[in-house]
């Protein structure tokens, strides 16, 4: 007896990152084992599915479709429709269909995965040691494609034919690397060269053993990765590491580690369970946690800074690496400071041979450079410092449908952005643009993402200062192109940003600290309370304006700074104020006529350059050798006051509909506190609390006009852990919904998307 049930047809829609991560064997085998006939292909937008079956099993499929999807696949939406049942005789995976100005999301490249790791270190498997082993679950994906569909030819692998057995496995639905791209062996696939740093090839017949032998004996190796060379040196070393700052020319900026395990992680840093997660998540980013005291990792790879920034091997040659050296590793951009990180190996010998003695490269060619990320856990999320590997070119969503917009972005650490549909695709961290090579680098991404996502931008959004390079780089393009320009203001583009990061559309208070951004009225912004949305803002408050003696020259040496304020707020100078070390006699006289005269010295209601000109102040630092380097000392100097509850006073003086922020009180405060000995950690407290204490009652006071309670905090000073630590809780409490950022860092790298959203919404 053959029991009669009824038949239907579902067609289902599946779209996200669906392609490159093993999704159609996934649904394939899934299929199978709801017993559905039918078929799965891809297209250029989605992953199609037609299922026939009976009823409650297609609903079983497709709730398994979400619920036990790939690692590396990431499910935006499932569409269903019914359709009429076509009998089919059994589920196949049907070829791929490729169709004209269609796109789809693309992966971005992700750490090894459990499985492909426990081959490499398995002396009977065939891949066994093989460093670019990698399945659907894991391996390279953005930094070797250079158009869709992602097939192997359009990949840098294009030029490795797999030998039979790859082929088996690529072919095989059931095999784990079933349409694997990047698929290799020992056999077919790229292999590791080592050269010392004039060119010549070493001759050696175990290069890892060799390298871990090199980094053991204090060695500098330049080691190509996903997205460019990075520079390894054993960070216990203190002779290593010296070397390594002085050859690179970064004296003091913080280094990150990389360790072989997250029990190695544990013995440096305490790592609670978010952090536990993240670095071991398949993104594999930098985490900064707190360093322990007992570390044996040598002290300048982060001088002063009680967070260290760790990482977990991401590839089979780090894995292979790190295991064969049994030494944590700095590892660091390969670049000389400021300029991007090398790519290609020819460049990487022209560029790196005054810093590696060796340089460990290998045939797999990179399309796109592409820095580590850098992320910290505060308040129980995950927060970005800088975002590259292992998470972009994955898409923001925006809470509506964009028209397709280019967001040039700022001037440090900057990023653009391309949207289209609901897409905001923030580019990975490009960097600095200071410099030819950077600005090379920007404009080749931007070709890049506009060809994979196929955008051609019909507006593009700008900074509004004339001096950035993103900004005449938009002007020029608007221009030739005839697209329509918008410029937007920085401290909106930080509000943007944070609200679109949210999914919230405002109006909010935005806080907008950072360092620098040009104001409407020409001045330098940084101290900024908004009412702002998508279209527009209002400053309802701001720091009062105080000139920068000797404009650029003060961010580098806040003492400057702090000497300008105060004679600005006609505080007396002091003797004995331990500021004055800084200082010769002679400067001292520039700088009074500069502030007596407003020459060179530009207005500016910074808070980033509050902070440095406390930091002077106290005589903690006089000259930075970094950026925001001043304010880090403060932070990290009222850690060890934890426990202060006091604070100083300042002043919120009410004009018309704007309240500014006077400051006299809160110098005259710290200054006494300076002069009567007060601990510097005591002093950097009791100014963060002060911080906070303004943030507070302004907040307060804006809403009580406005009835506004949403707040956004964004700009670089909220990468202050303590600042947002204190902060956050204290305006929750006073009833205050707060929004911070999730997606894309609060500084300058989310400026791009601030940029897109406020364009979209201003030219409607
Ligand atoms: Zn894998
Ligand atoms: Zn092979
Ligand atoms: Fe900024």
């Amino acid at each position: 007896m053959v029991k009669v049930t009824a038949i239907s047809l579902s067609r289902i829609s599946v779209r996200g990152v669906v392609q490159g991560v093993g999704f159609r064997p996934f649904v394939y085998q899934l299929a199978i084992r709801h017993n559905l006939h039918g078929w799965v292909c891809n297209t250029s937008e989605d992953v199609k599915i037609e299922a026939e079956g009976n009823k409650q099993d297609i609903e079983f499929f497709i709730n398994d479709l979400r619920e036990q999807a790939p690692p590396m696949s990431y499910i935006e939406e499932i569409e269903v429709t019914a359709g009429r049942p076509e009998d089919y005789a059994k589920f196949e995976i049907r070829p791929s269909v490729p169709e004209a100005g269609k796109y789809q999301l693309i992966s971005p490249d992700i750490a090894t995965c459990p499985d492909c790791l426990r081959e490499i270190f398995s002396p009977s498997d065939r891949r066994y040691r093989y460093p670019f082993t990698n399945c659907t679950n894991c391996g390279p994906r953005f930094t070797i494609i250079n158009d869709i569909p992602y097939d192997r030819p359009n990949t840098t692998m294009k030029s490795f034919q797999m030998c039979p057995e790859c082929q088996k496995e690529y072919n095989n639905p059931f095999d784990r690397r079933f349409h694997a791209q990047p698929n290799a062996c020992p056999v077919c696939g790229p292999q590791l060269e080592l050269r010392i740093a004039q060119g010549v090839r070493v001759d050696t017949d175990d290069i890892i053993k060799k390298v871990g032998e090199l980094l053991k004996n204090g060695k500098i190796i330049a080691i190509k990765g996903l997205g460019g060379f990075l520079l390894a040196c054993d960070a216990t070393s203190d002779k290593a590491v010296n070397l390594l700052r002085l050859r690179k020319n970064r004296p003091a900026k913080p280094l990150a580690i990389m360790v072989a395990t997250i029990e190695e992680a544990e013995r440096h840093c305490e790592v609670d369970e978010d952090e536990a997660k993240l670095l071991t998540s398949p993104g594999s980013p930098i985490v900064l946690m707190k360093w322990k005291t007992e570390s044996n990792i040598f002290q300048s790879v982060a001088p002063g800074l009680k967070y260290l920034g760790v990482m977990l091997p991401y590839t089979p040659l780090h894995h292979l690496l790190l295991k064969e050296a049994g030494l944590p590793l700095v590892m660091t951009s390969g670049n000389l400071s400021e300029e991007p990180i090398a790519r290609d190996n020819d460049e990487a010998l022209k560029r790196l041979s005054g810093i590696a003695d060796y340089f460990l490269m290998h045939n797999r060619d990179i399309y796109a450079r592409y820095d580590d990320s850098v992320m910290i856990v505060e308040q129980g999320i995950p927060r970005f410092t800088r975002r590259a590997r292992g998470y972009a070119p994955y898409p923001i969503r925006l809470p509506f449908k964009s028209r397709q917009i280019l967001g040039c972005g700022a001037e440090e650490k900057n990023t653009f952005c391309l949207t289209r549909d609901n897409y905001a695709f923030v580019s990975q961290h490009i960097g600095d643009m200071e410099n030819l090579e950077t600005l090379e680098h920007y404009v080749n991404t931007i070709t890049l993402y506009k060809k994979l996502f196929r955008i051609e931008p019909q507006i593009i959004a700008c900074d509004m200062h004339p001096e950035y390079l993103p900004t005449k780089y938009a002007k020029e393009l608007a221009e030739q192109e005839k697209i329509k320009l918008v410029s937007v203001q920085h401290h909106h583009a930080h509000i943007a940003s944070c609200l679109a990061d949210n999914g919230v559309k405002g109006p909010v208070i935005g806080v907008s600290f950072d360092g620098t951004g040009y104001g409407t009225d020409g001045n330098i912004w940084g101290g900024e309370f908004m009412v702002a949305d998508f279209k527009k803002f209002d400053r309802p408050a701001y720091l009062e304006y105080l000139p920068l003696a000797g404009g650029a020259q003060a961010i580098r040496k806040p003492y400057r700074t702090a000497i300008g304020y105060l004679l600005a707020l006609g505080i007396g100078l002091d003797k004995n104020l331990p500021l004055f070390k800084y200082i010769k006699k002679s400067e001292l006289e520039i700088i009074k006529e500069q502030v007596a005269k407003g020459v060179n010295a530009p207005l500016t209601s910074s808070m980033g350059r509050l902070f440095d000109a406390v930091t002077a102040l106290t005589g903690i630092r006089g000259i930075i050798e970094y950026e925001a380097q001043a304010a880090i000392d403060l932070e990290m100097l009222a850690y060890i006051a934890a426990d202060e509850n006091g604070s100083y006073p300042f002043a919120l003086e009410q004009h018309d509909s704007t309240s500014v922020i006077r400051l006299h009180d809160l110098f005259t405060a710290i200054i006494k506190d300076v002069l009567n000995k007060t601990s510097e950690a005591v002093i950097a407290a009791r100014f963060h609390n002060t911080v906070v204490h303004m943030i507070l009652e302004t907040c307060q006071d804006i809403s009580a006009k406005t009835s506004i309670i949403k707040v956004a905090l964004s700009g670089g000073v909220f990468q202050n852990r303590l600042l947002v630590r204190k902060t956050l809780p204290l305006l929750e409490s006073a009833g205050f919904e707060v929004y911070t950022h999730r997606q894309v860092p609060c500084n300058d790298g989310g400026i791009s998307l601030g940029q897109v959203v406020i364009a979209n919404t201003n030219e409607v």
